[in-house]
């Protein structure tokens, strides 16, 4: 191996990745329940598929000219040849996954959901990572603009039982295979005329990939942008219509959108609906959840034509979101019996004592490594817990246990052998939540 120059500091997660340490996995916790409780109503079923994948997957659906597969993918030669990818986004794989399995032979539509990691050789900053995590809706072999719309319905949802607030759903279509091209020509010949005045990156997209110069964050490249023609006056009849239906069934569900002319999404594979959801805040506010439909791309990786729509929800995004809400939204619910000990022999009835309670799903927290009484009612007191429960070498010879009440100090004593059931009873009148008053960014509790 080449020497490597003595490191200062101690290693450190690779730029971009981040460790997700206890507090923050409880917003995981959250996002995931709710994740899956939505997608248990609207009949999703899981599907985890792997992190890598031939790199090839990605530069045919999502297209070689995107920002993704040009530049932020991660892809490397295996020891047996094969060029693989971290997956940069959810859908090409889960696609994959329908096509491999014959999925397209099960009763249509066929609803799947996801949740997990993905990777972008991105710029890290506010909101964008490296490593990052989605979940993910995805809905095959239904063409119909209801899909699109429940599709939306679902993010919307799974955002608001987050409660998350003022959001706003920006909807578009970009046509499809029929119309696309020739208003693509019609946005050349626009932009063609005014290249000088566009960024040098946006030069390169008007021979590429032009409709992706709707992106620029370049004021000159807005300007101009501005007066652009715009797709949705150059929609195919039959776009046309599913554009239509799809806003009259986003009204009949009363969701609150804005049509977004400029909004094309910078994957190849979206065809006619898609769509953003976005706080309330101006331009710097990064999108939560993007999506469209994708009818083409069963076609371009595999053989047939399967209708279908989805969409992908930035993890870190949401957490990011309710963190700004509410700093003390999730805190950690604690135990609210305490087990203290006294000496050894009481150690050892100690621990088989806290497995008779789990065994009668009871939870109680304890302090075992530690010995002194005052030590172990400070850590009972820091935990917000309302009962103490203390065994001594005398209790454990008389086969009792003090019971201390930890608001009034109260201590009386009962038989060590009736002490689950007595605890079962008076959990029952504690009030829920009165001890996960512990600020959730603390880790070190005991
Ligand atoms: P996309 O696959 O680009 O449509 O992204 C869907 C959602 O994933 C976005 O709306 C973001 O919330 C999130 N997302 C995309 N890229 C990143 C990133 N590099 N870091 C964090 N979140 C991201």
């Amino acid at each position: 191996m080449d020497p490597k120059p003595k490191r200062k500091k101690g290693y450190q997660s690779p730029t971009g990745m981040h460790d997700i340490l206890p507090p923050e996995q409880r917003y995981f916790q959250k996002i995931y329940g709710t994740c899956e409780n939505i997608a248990n109503f609207y009949g999703f079923q899981k599907i985890e598929t792997p992190i890598l994948e031939e790199a090839e997957l990605f530069s045919k659906g999502i297209g070689l000219s995107t920002d993704i597969v040009e530049k932020q993918m991660y892809v490397f030669r295996t020891k047996g040849g094969d060029w693989l990818a971290l997956r940069p986004e959810g859908t090409a794989p889960v696609v994959r996954a329908f096509l491999e399995h014959g999925m397209q032979n099960l009763p249509q539509p066929v609803k799947l959901w996801y949740f997990g990691p993905f990777f972008r050789y991105e710029h890290p900053q506010a909101g964008r990572f490296r490593q990052f995590h989605q979940f993910g809706f995805e809905v095959f072999g239904e063409q119909s603009a209801v899909i699109d719309a429940q599709i939306v319905q679902i993010f919307y949802n799974i955002l608001k039982d987050l409660r998350l607030k003022k959001l706003i759903v920006e909807v578009n279509s970009i046509g499809d295979s029929q119309c696309r091209p020739y208003y693509k020509k019609l946005l050349v010949s626009y932009l063609k005329y005014r290249l000088d005045s566009l960024c040098s990156n946006c030069k390169r997209r008007v021979r590429e990939n032009p409709l992706r110069t709707f992106d620029c964050k370049e004021e000159k490249c807005q300007r101009i942008k501005a007066q652009a023609p715009q797709i949705i006056d150059h929609l195919c009849e039959e776009c046309h219509n599913h554009f239509r239906e799809f806003l009259e069934f986003l009204d009949e569900l009363d969701l609150p959108y804005s049509l977004n002319p400029y909004l094309v999404r910078g994957l190849d594979y979206y065809t006619k609906t898609v769509f953003e959801i976005l706080e309330e805040g101006g331009p710097s506010k990064p999108a939560l959840v993007g999506g469209g439909r994708f009818d083409n791309l069963c076609k371009v990786l595999g053989r047939e034509v399967i209708p279908a729509c989805g969409g992908a929800a930035g993890i870190e995004r949401i957490i990011e979101a309710m963190r700004a809400k509410d700093k003390k939204y999730l805190k950690y619910p604690l135990p609210k019996i305490f087990l203290a000990q006294l000496g050894n022999l009481a150690k050892r009835k100690s621990i088989k004592l806290f497995e008779d309670f789990r065994q009668n799903k009871i939870p109680v927290a304890e302090s075992f490594g530690r010995d002194s009484l005052k030590t172990q009612l400070t850590t009972a007191d820091r935990i917000g817990a309302q009962i103490t429960l203390i065994l001594g070498q005398k209790e454990v010879l008389e086969g009792t246990i003090i019971i201390r009440d930890m608001k009034t100090g109260r201590q009386e004593t009962i038989k060590l052998e009736k002490v689950v059931k007595e605890m079962k009873k008076r959990l029952k009148k504690i009030k829920p939540g009165t001890n996960s008053r512990i600020n959730p960014n603390d880790t070190n509790i005991y």
